[in-house]
């Protein structure tokens, strides 16, 4: 079978196939416990819902304008007013398929073959396979002193003449990390002036902790959308715990707009018309949803991080938002994938490996789900990996006698 070189080279999403990996084992009936979804587990808005109904209800299932419909891209001018003092013509805002098609949308608009995109360790693990599917080098910046947060020097120093673009998300996934006001102050004066893309990756916007405020890249630019090179990221996916639904949109000039617009309409056309209404439903109604699952989730930081404080020899960097944190467990392996499976067998719970995402040693852990499970899948780590934890445990009814060490 004859398939492209290119095609050869991407891997698949780690983070889907062990989500797939702990559906397949839970149906089975085996206690899993699953550490690595890269979602919420609370229900859709009900406004999403009632405005899903309403949508069916008319029974018109058709394709919409492909940069969505007019009344979504109203929310989404709203809700960018609201929360980035920002108002963006209809122009600036096309919705798409998940905001991961909006960034693959952008890099697919502004790469030639071979420019490079600055990436930041530890990232997202589609960023450099969505590059690489653009014919785009991605350049990963790994902060040199051991932190998630890189320096600006670091990342100017990697900047050259094919340098297209530079990926920030922040609040971060995988670290939880939010990078400081001055970091993304120096970044987006940087790539204003340089003629640089800033793709600001904002999914997890909201779900920022301890009373801090995520920083937003139009602060720190006088620029007009139309003339500025951020492409401004976001989505329903995280924040209304619709991840299913497949609505993204980016923010940018409108010549990249019309682009990327055109871009899309020869791939998937519009982004579907129920799923639409799903999200205007979402951005429309109470935002009080959003504020309740950040405080479930800055609950839930605080006990992973306090089940993990026992855990001999184990460090985790303390997440500043998303639903995410870093494990450092390099006193136990350098393999993360090793470990990861290792986990999975013995403890049953889904774990994803750092190396994934430029961190090798380290594992991500979600923290999205009940408190409850979040106690017992550490309980569960420690004690297949750590002497000093007592050798017997309960796994679902099962009483398991730890023989390997
Ligand atoms: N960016 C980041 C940093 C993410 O973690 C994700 C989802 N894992 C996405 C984008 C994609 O979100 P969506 O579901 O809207 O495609």
């Amino acid at each position: 079978m004859s398939i492209s070189q290119l095609a050869k080279q991407i891997k698949e999403s780690p983070t889907l196939k062990l989500n797939e990996e702990a559906l397949l084992m839970k149906e089975r009936g085996e206690p899993v416990i699953n550490m690595s979804a890269g979602q919420p587990t609370n229900k859709a808005p009900i406004t999403a819902i009632l405005g899903t109904a309403a949508k069916l209800k008319t029974a018109e299932m058709k394709y919409t304008p492909v940069d969505g419909t007019r009344s979504l891209k109203k929310a989404i001018i709203r809700y960018t007013e609201e929360n980035y003092d920002r108002l963006p013509a209809p122009e600036n805002v096309i919705v798409s398929t998940g905001a991961k098609q909006s960034i693959f949308n952008a890099l697919f608009t502004i790469l030639n073959p071979q420019d490079e995109v600055v990436i930041l360790a530890p990232y997202w693990v589609s960023y450099p396979e969505m590059v690489k599917m653009c014919y785009g080098v991605p350049v990963i910046v790994t902060p040199e002193d051991g932190t998630f947060h890189p320096r600006f020097e670091e990342i100017e120093q990697v900047v050259g003449s094919y340098t297209k673009a530079i990926i920030v998300n922040s609040p971060n996934n995988p670290s939880g990390m939010m990078y400081s006001e001055s970091l993304i102050a120096d970044i987006v004066a940087f790539c204003e002036q340089r003629g640089i893309y800033l793709i600001m990756d904002d999914i997890y916007h909201k779900l920022v902790f301890d009373g801090r405020q995520h920083v937003p890249g139009y602060r720190y630019t006088d620029r007009d959308i139309d003339d500025s090179h951020i492409i401004l990221i976001n989505g329903v996916s995280k924040l209304y715990g619709m991840t299913g639904t497949r609505i993204g949109w980016a923010i940018a000039n409108r010549k990249l707009v019309e682009v990327m617009t055109n871009v899309q309409s020869q791939i998937t056309s519009s982004p579907p018309t129920i799923s639409q209404a799903a999200a205007e439903g979402a951005l429309t109604g109470m935002q009080s949803i959003v504020e309740h699952l950040r405080l479930t989730i800055q609950n839930n930081r605080d006990v992973i991080l306090d089940e993990m404080r026992s855990f001999t020899d184990v460090h985790v960097p303390r997440p500043d938002g998303t639903f995410y944190c870093m494990a450092d467990l390099r006193a136990y392996t350098q393999d993360s994938v090793e470990l990861a499976n290792f986990l999975l067998r013995k403890a049953l719970v889904v774990t994803v490996p750092g190396r994934e995402f430029g961190m090798e040693g380290y594992l991500r852990l979600t923290y999205s789900g009940a408190a409850k499970e979040i106690i017992e899948a550490v309980e569960r780590m420690k004690w297949a990996l750590d002497p000093n934890s007592p050798n017997e445990i309960y796994i679902g009814d099962r009483k398991i006698v730890r023989d390997w060490m």
